[in-house]
């Protein structure tokens, strides 16, 4: 290297580590200045696209942009849009794993889904007949089907109550389905059904495929505002307590194991560079919503809808990477003794 080159690279190399560590840390008692920090640097951003394969999704509103975040002792910080409400999506596959776990104890989901990512786009088709069905992770479409066909309850009526109740205890309060999502989705998910049929084919499905599938469809139709989300991730990282309604919705061991999962495959195939630059674990939804895990401390949601290609959504992967580096809380930062 000449010397011009070593300055360059040093340069680079500055520049790289300044932007990713805070020169002096942000006490944890900042966290209504991360959030924000977070809702000013990125609220006129216009990169993404909202998804638009769920028709319906392409009729919402790309602008709303809504950052919360609740701490573990209940403290709420929030920034911007509040209100608008969008349908969880991928999302909701964290909780009914979370209830699946919570049923019939970790090793079911390991044996009967599996729990390594797929490395392939959340509903590939490919991913299911590479591995005969097995090792399909529950947070990509084909496990998550899975997962939502192992849930508790005698019909699909039953099944649904007990998904709904899961994510209504989540949430601290009672959820509804976006009935025109729902209704945009389930006419149009051959693919999903044909992914169901395929696990069926394998022995891999644990309830009718048609029935599951439209369950799963349901439950991706929930409908969330940012503090509703902040909640449900808040709960995660309280070990499965609600911090704000003080209910146990499930066990802490439940929750090591769902939180455990959500950084294997929790923003798809980006979760690799997703743990690299943020290290939490997280899980995104086409509808535009994105939560975070700080286990212990904090649950984060970020709404906005418009995506990147692999389908997460852009504003919430980098207000949630500010609020992290700001705080200091990369799970992997340590300082030496
Ligand atoms: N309901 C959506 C689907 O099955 C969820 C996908 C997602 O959020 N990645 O396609």
């Amino acid at each position: 290297m000449n010397h011009s080159t070593t300055r360059v690279f040093l340069t680079i190399l500055f520049l790289a580590v300044s932007i990713t560590l805070p020169a002096q840390k942000i006490k944890k008692s900042d966290y209504q200045q991360a959030v924000d920090n977070a809702y000013e640097n990125y609220k006129s951003l216009k990169e993404g696209k909202n998804a638009d394969y769920i028709k319906e999704l392409a009729n919402v509103d790309p602008d709303i942009y809504g950052i919360a975040l609740v701490t573990t002792d209940g403290k709420m910080y929030t920034a911007g849009d509040l209100d608008s409400r969008v349908s969880m999506q991928s999302i909701s596959k964290v909780f009914t794993l979370a209830q699946v776990i919570e049923e019939q104890g970790p090793r079911a989901i390991f044996d009967k889904i599996g729990v390594d990512a797929t490395g392939m786009r959340f509903n590939s088709i490919i991913a299911i007949e590479m591995n005969q069905g097995m090792e399909i992770n529950p947070l990509v479409n084909p496990g998550a089907i899975a997962t939502t066909s192992l849930i508790a309850g005698v019909d699909s009526a039953a099944k649904w109550q007990n998904i709904l109740q899961t994510h209504n205890d989540f949430a601290g309060t009672e959820l509804e389905v976006n009935v025109p999502v729902y209704i945009s989705e389930a006419n149009d998910n051959l693919r999903n059904q044909a992914i169901a049929h395929l696990l069926k084919a394998y022995n891999r499905m644990y309830f009718d495929p048609v029935q599951a599938t439209d369950l799963y469809t349901k439950q991706c139709a929930l409908n969330v505002n940012a503090n509703e989300l902040a909640i449900m991730a808040a709960t995660l990282a309280n070990g499965g307590k609600n911090p704000i309604t003080g209910k146990t919705v499930v066990s802490p061991q439940t929750t090591t194991y769902t939180l455990s999962v959500m950084s294997t495959a929790g923003l798809y195939d980006d979760s690799g560079q997703w743990l690299y630059a943020v290290g939490l674990p997280a899980k995104s939804g086409v509808g535009g919503g994105i939560i975070a895990v700080s286990p212990g401390n904090f649950g984060v949601a970020v709404i906005s809808p418009p995506l990147n290609e692999v389908g997460n959504s852009v504003k919430a992967q980098k207000a949630i990477y500010d609020i992290v580096r700001d705080l200091g809380l990369h799970p992997y930062r340590i300082d030496p003794k």
